[in-house]
């Protein structure tokens, strides 16, 4: 450790911390719009600027490493002068048009101005030549609104590993945009999110669906029924300003209920139906030679890029659709008729954390006769703008639970939300499934945590199966990438879209850091600790359904619902 003085106190750091990280740590507060945590910084807005003593300019505290006896001054007349100076310029051709923003109360650049005291705009807006890009199904794109941080660029390629946005031109001419200038739509974009949360202003949103849903709630013809995910109860009570981590399951579906939804349904129940399926997928594989390592299929991130960077590996992709088409699949194949029903009068709606979903929904694999199981995906955001439109206060609603025949659940569905969840269910039920006994310890502790790649080897029975566990794509490159240089000790991975899974999905709240991010975790694993029903093969409604319905995992009914192929995907790199 060493000392330093910043602002006339005596502060400590730790050598080799830059100037930012230092200041951070000690609770000193610091603007940027271009740091990202854990990525070396790019210094590019320059807004984080010190005035260090001896040192004739500015000092850029992302890039500069903290020295002792230091003397920083971070509000001197200098320092503040020459940020408002920087925000002044980033807003000089910048819309003024915040009222109809995406942004709107949520957006850096605004908070900035703001801060700074900004009264007057120097220059005038400047109308990019640029159209918006509205192609896409789930992510919406307006250069407009650019500041040209480089965020979602760096995310997209260095944690994504996916580049399918960069740098385009140079000086006043640059833009983010994608090869060739086409659409998201064929560009090679997983639809993940990770840009728009990391975005500083309204330049990148997600499709949003509200208002169809708002007219479906509001038609007598239809009938409107909801599902949701398993993360969105521990991460929604933040847009309402709640701590991270707060289970608001109970009272989102009173809220959800007092909307018009006619059924709320919880997907972690379809979550233990994906394991029953895919953990008697694995063993099927396992016990008849079929192509390992299996990967799991519930992550649509992850299903477009192996669909279009790794088609090799495509036959080792699970054939089980992800919960929220299962369920979407039960709404329209199973509930309806029972009900003496029209499918195409039931509208389903189902509110995830996750912006792919939305792609996932509108894939042709996921309707039949041309119905589709899911018509709309609202991301977690989307659900608390429901809820303020509808004056729903979600921490005074009395709490209630979900409805029959898909409510119930296991907690071993409700971790599906934390990297390792679906990996921890799927390891309980396999192991039942193929000796016949319970998991001694159902925790398996070496896959839980942020972590980006975690793998172990476990006893089943006579077996050693071997298992990993990779989030955010990048990782699963890399894994996949050693596949192709020879690895063979793996049996089964668990592959999410998003850096930690569906808790800090693209959808998710705005500005949660990492301890935000490990209370949505623990809130999961609460829920596991303390509840009874901790395997989805112990799920009374999931063994009424088999028994009822579907016969037996992977039969034929099975099959037809629950179960789907991809194939090579061709994309505008
Ligand atoms: S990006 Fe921010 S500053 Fe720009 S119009 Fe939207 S809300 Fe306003
Ligand atoms: S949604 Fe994901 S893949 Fe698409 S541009 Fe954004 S970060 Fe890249
Ligand atoms: S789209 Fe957003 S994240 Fe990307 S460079 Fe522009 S302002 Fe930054």
């Amino acid at each position: 450790m060493i000392t330093m003085e910043v602002d006339s106190r005596n502060l400590e750091a730790t050598e080799g911390d830059t100037i930012l990280a230092a200041l951070r740590k000690q609770g000193v507060h610091v603007p940027t719009l271009c740091h990202m945590e854990k990525l070396p910084p790019s210094g590019a807005c320059r807004l984080c600027v010190v005035e260090v003593e001896g040192f004739p300019n500015l000092v850029p505290a992302c890039s500069y490493p903290v020295a002792a006896g230091m003397k920083i001054r971070t509000r001197s007349p200098r320092v503040l002068s020459a940020r408002k100076m920087i925000v002044e310029l980033l807003l000089s051709g910048h819309p003024d048009d915040c009222l109809y923003c995406a942004r709107n109360g949520g957006c850096d650049l605004q908070r900035l101005s703001q801060e700074m005291g900004i009264r007057q705009r120097i220059g005038v807006p400047r109308k990019s030549d640029k159209e918006m890009d509205v192609s896409g199904a789930s992510i919406i794109r307006n250069p407009d609104k650019c500041i040209l941080c480089g965020k979602c660029v760096r995310v997209c390629e260095e944690i994504q590993g996916v580049a399918a946005i960069d740098f385009i031109a140079r000086g006043s001419r640059a833009y983010i945009g994608t090869a060739f200038d086409e659409g998201l739509n064929v560009s090679s974009c997983v639809n993940c999110g990770q840009c728009i949360l990391v975005c500083p202003t309204g330049a990148l949103s997600e499709r949003s669906y509200v208002e169809d849903v708002v007219a479906a709630l509001a038609d007598p013809q239809k009938y409107v029924v909801v599902q949701h995910a398993p993360s969105v109860s521990v991460t929604l009570a933040e847009e309402f300003g709640l701590k991270p981590g707060t289970d608001v399951d109970g009272q989102m579906v009173a809220g959800l209920r007092r909307m018009g939804f006619r059924k709320v349904f919880d997907t972690s129940f379809a979550a233990d139906l994906t394991i029953m399926e895919e953990a008697s997928e694995l063993a099927e594989r396992i016990a008849h030679g079929g192509k390992l390592p299996m990967l799991t299929s519930c992550s649509p991130g992850w299903i477009k890029f192996i669909e279009q960077f790794y088609p090799q590996y495509l036959a080792n992709v699970s054939t089980c659709k992800s919960p929220q088409q299962m369920l979407g699949a039960l709404v329209k194949g199973f509930f309806a008729p029972r009900r003496g029903m029209d499918p195409a009068k039931i509208v389903s709606v189902s509110v995830m954390p996750c912006t792919a979903k939305k792609f996932e929904c509108s894939r042709p694999e996921m309707a039949r006769e041309y119905v589709p199981d899911v018509d709309y995906v609202l991301t977690t955001r989307e659900l608390a703008q429901l809820f303020r439109m509808f004056g729903v206060d979600v921490g005074a609603m009395v709490p209630e639970a979900t409805d029959t025949p898909f409510g119930e659940r296991s907690t071993a569905g409700k971790i599906f939300g934390a990297t390792g969840g679906v990996m921890e269910a799927a390891l309980r039920t396999a192991h039942f499934l193929l000796t016949g006994k319970e998991l001694a310890d159902l925790k398996t502790q070496p896959l839980r945590g942020l972590k980006g790649a975690k793998s172990m080897q476990v006893q089943i029975g006579d077996l050693e199966v071997g298992v990993a566990v990779v989030s955010g794509l990048g990782n699963a490159r890399r894994l996949l990438d050693e596949f192709t240089a020879g690895r063979r000790d793996l049996h089964f991975v668990e592959v999410m879209t998003c850096p930690g899974g569906c808790i800090a999905g693209g959808g998710q709240p705005f500005g949660a850091d990492i301890n935000a991010i490990r209370a949505r975790m623990q809130a999961l694993y609460k829920i596991d600790r303390d509840e009874p029903i901790r395997t989805s093969h112990s799920n009374p409604s999931v063994a009424r359904l088999y028994k009822e319905f579907l016969g037996k995992p992977l039969g034929e009914m099975s099959h037809r619902l629950l179960h789907t192929h991809y194939a090579q995907r061709d994309v505008v790199l």
